[in-house]
């Protein structure tokens, strides 16, 4: 108790954590750290290209490549040895046309506005692709959440809550899991602002534990969807998913269930990695094996096995095999390595993993990209399961939320299939192309204020 006294007695201010907003986790070379720090401008680019296909309005194209929104956050936080530390935290609206925002949080040291720009963006395309009555949003904090303390983190949370609690609520925007956040951050999210209103509001966030309104099956959600139209895809194209070698980047919620569901379909996982690089193995690697070990002791680096060849996450990219996985974060697969990838389908389980220039080389070497709007759907999905079981206060079953999310995924990829076969352009241009024009039409609709 003194010990508190004393620490507290001694509580001075440090000075504020410098940002560094342009290192790239995955590989901090020069051209990557350009790349990165323009996601945004990346995400800019991506509507003007589907825009020339589509013959949009000009007026639209310049609506869409503003966010509605962007609120800047201090976090003051009074970390366990009594000194402050002050984290800058972010929250964009891009749209909320078609209903409350919705979108992810994310705790990582390189997070920047720029990316959650960015990744608010490609929010509302997913939701608009998928055809969910939501907008899109993002946020997140520059913050390295393995160098803190379980009170720490959720000092953190909570305050992050409290400075963004007027653009945020059910029917406002509704944050959820993102990298390096998970159901516990989310039910901190959910008491304070439920402090604050006076009552529990179970639908301001989701991907909340199940005890407190979350839903059976949100935290394997995006590896399930993955599964589903990975399945739709190998149909379409008469292809033997068992027989098909996988290389998966990241091993964290996404890549983890992603490699866990093939696994157990007898699928070949060939490489898998984390964030300080990735194993090996031509004969495939034990998955059930390794996620006991991440979850034990979560890097891959120092899990030992003979024939487990230890990689780089750069040389991952380009091994010899069917289908990529990248499953980590944006801006993975660039103009400097697309020549050099050797797979034949990619599913992107990342938001943005693939610049415009590397999309452009891919679909020239014939390589077929299934768009992250598209294929890491799953979660947002079954976060609206969430968030309409919240309004009923009925909750469904597991058998339930996989037919409902299976049937969406697959009429969703069905239809982007065929727009990309009907109009010869990318499964991307065809995705972008229905989320946009989806969108366009409702702000067509509802008009310019005032
Ligand atoms: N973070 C996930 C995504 O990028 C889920 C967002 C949500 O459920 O709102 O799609």
């Amino acid at each position: 108790m003194l010990k508190k006294k004393e620490k507290e007695a001694e509580f001075v201010y440090k000075k504020v954590p410098v940002s560094p907003d342009e290192i790239d986790i995955f590989k901090p070379t020069k051209e990557r750290v350009l790349v990165k720090s323009n996601s945004f401008e990346m995400a800019k680019n991506q509507i003007d290209i589907v825009a020339e296909k589509m013959g949009l309005n000009e007026n639209i194209t310049k609506y869409l490549k503003k966010v509605e929104r962007s609120l800047i956050v201090s976090i003051p936080i009074k970390m366990d040895d009594g000194n402050l530390e002050i984290f800058e935290g972010y929250r964009v609206h891009h749209s909320t046309v078609r209903g409350p925002g919705k979108g992810g949080l994310r705790f990582a040291p390189n997070v920047n506005l720029n990316e959650i720009k960015a990744l608010a963006t490609w929010m509302t395309w997913k939701c608009s692709l998928l055809n969910l009555p939501l907008g899109g949003a993002k946020g997140g904090i520059c913050v390295d959440p393995t160098k803190l303390s379980k009170g720490e983190l959720e000092r953190l949370t909570r305050r992050y809550t409290a400075e963004i609690i007027n653009i945020i609520g059910p029917d406002i925007d509704i944050p959820a899991p993102d990298i390096n956040t998970n159901a516990q951050i989310m039910a901190w999210i959910m008491d304070t602002y439920s402090m604050n209103k006076g009552r529990a509001v179970p639908g301001v966030v989701t991907g909340k534990p199940i005890e407190i309104g979350g839903s059976v099956g949100r935290e394997s959600a995006t590896g399930m969807g993955l599964f589903y139209i990975l399945e739709a895809l190998c149909k379409k194209l008469n292809l033997n998913l068992k027989s098909s070698r996988v290389v998966i980047q990241g091993f964290g919620n996404v890549g983890g269930t992603i490699a866990d569901i093939l696994y157990e379909k007898g699928v070949k996982i060939i490489a898998i990695s984390d964030i300080k690089g990735g194993l090996h193995a031509k004969e495939g690697l034990n998955v059930k094996e390794l996620l006991k070990w991440r979850n034990k002791f979560r890097f891959l680096k120092e899990f030992n096995k003979n024939n487990y060849k230890f990689i780089s996450n750069e040389d991952l990219l380009t091994l010899d095999c069917d289908i990529l996985i990248p499953a980590a974060i944006e801006n993975q697969i660039t103009h400097s390595n697309a020549n050099n990838l050797n797979c034949k389908i990619i599913l992107e389980g990342a938001n943005g993993p693939t610049t415009p220039e590397a999309d452009e080389i891919l679909n020239e070497k014939g390589v077929i990209i299934v768009p992250d709007i598209l294929a890491n759907g799953g979660g947002v999905c079954v976060s609206y399961f969430e968030y309409i079981q919240d309004i009923h206060s009925y909750f469904w079953t597991l058998d339930r939320i996989n037919q409902e999310l299976k049937k969406i995924l697959v009429t969703t990829f069905d239809n982007v299939y065929y727009l990309s076969k009907e109009k010869n352009v990318s499964l991307r241009i065809a995705a972008y192309m229905i989320a946009i024009s989806r969108l366009a039409k409702a702000i067509e609709l509802r008009g310019i204020f005032p």
